[in-house]
This record gives structure tokens, C-alpha cells and sequence, in this order.
């Protein structure tokens, strides 16, 4: 059975690319819906914001890995159009500077994930990456990236109550298995088109 991931992404021409994708359309619709309602929620508060990155191919994730701006090899939740970058916009540039909490607040009024807090608040991550929103939980990635599960149009991860639960207990004390390091550090322009 297809989605969104075989349907559409794996027959885009941006498959391999190299170039950071911002394109909304590669986001999975239901993912991008509710993208698309937070970036318009958070200009409503006046907080000005973009989205930075959205489809990532392995190709990218591989050159962000060796120009050591990210600690994985293996592209994450980027790849399958569930996860999604936003940054603040300052002087027309992206920002990653300040504090992100809002991103937080509004991604979880959004049924998404947001990598400040991976789904479980309650407990302190030693890795959080701020501008990252994601529609699944951490528990679903090593099924989403076998291949063996993919959202359907409703899914919450906050429903997901055994998989969030599974989530929390396992981000206990350690970072995420397969959670996306930030890709912050390296300068924004640097790599992008
Ligand atoms: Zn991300």
C-alpha cells in the first residue's frame, strides 16, 4: 500500500538532492496542514518565522555529516515529509537565536512533536533540537524508517499513548536513538542554494 513517503517523495526529482528543500509540498499533507496553521499562528503573535527545511535527502544528510554539522549518518524524520525546521526570521535572514519555547507551545496545540521536548516535557533531554516540529513520535522512527509504518491522515502522536509512553522512558537520561542532531551550528548560507 502507498503514502505519501513512496507515492510522492520517491518519485520526486529533489529525491538525491543536495540542496536544503524548503518546499512545502514535500511535506506529507496532513504534516503540512498543520505546519502550515502554527507558522501562521506564531506570525499572528507577531513572532516573525519561516520554514527552513522540510524534505531531506540521504545525499544531504551524508554531506551535513561529513562538514560535521550533524552527528548522524542516516537521515531522519526529515526524509519522509513528517518533520519539518523553523527558525525566527531576523532582517529577512533565518534565525536560530532566542528562545524557542513558543515553537513548543504551538507545536504541541498543533499535534506535533516538538525536538525541545520530544513529546515528554517532563523530562530533561540532554539533546534538544529547538526548530524541529515532527508528526510522529520517536518510539514509531524505527518503524517509519523499515519501512513498517506510516500516519494516516488523523494520527496524533499525542494519542500515541504507548509509543509516547515508550518515548519518555527511553529519552530518560539519554538522547533520542534516532533523534535528528541539529543542524544549527553550521552557518546558515553555507550550505543552502
Ligand atoms: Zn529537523
Amino acid at each position: 500500500m502507498g503514502n505519501f513517503y513512496t507515492d510522492v517523495i520517491c518519485k520526486d526529482a529533489r529525491f538525491d538532492s543536495l540542496m536544503r528543500v524548503s518546499d512545502p509540498s514535500l511535506l506529507e499533507p496532513a504534516t503540512r496542514q498543520l505546519v502550515e496553521s502554527l507558522v501562521s499562528a506564531a506570525q499572528q503573535m507577531g513572532t516573525q518565522v519561516m520554514i527552513y527545511e522540510t524534505y531531506r535527502s540521504q545525499n544531504r544528510q551524508q554531506e551535513l555529516f561529513n562538514n560535521g554539522a550533524t552527528k548522524l549518518r542516516t537521515v531522519g524524520v526529515h526524509h519522509y515529509g513528517l518533520a519539518c525546521d523553523i527558525v525566527r526570521v531576523a532582517s529577512g535572514e533565518p534565525c536560530w537565536k532566542g528562545d524557542f519555547s513558543f515553537l513548543g507551545q504551538l507545536a504541541h496545540s498543533s499535534r506535533l512533536i516538538w525536538g525541545g521536548d520530544w513529546g515528554a516535557p517532563e523530562i530533561k533531554h540532554s539533546f534538544v533540537d529547538s526548530v524541529h516540529v515532527q508528526r510522529c513520535t520517536v518510539s514509531r522512527q524505527g518503524d517509519l524508517f523499515a519501512g513498517a509504518w506510516y500516519p494516516d491522515d488523523v494520527y496524533n502522536p499525542y494519542d500515541d499513548g504507548q509509543h509516547l509512553f515508550a518515548a519518555a522512558m527511553r529519552a530518560g537520561g539519554k538522547q533520542p536513538a534516532e533523534a535528528e542532531v541539529a543542524t544549527r551550528r553550521s552557518r546558515p548560507g553555507k550550505k543552502q542554494a
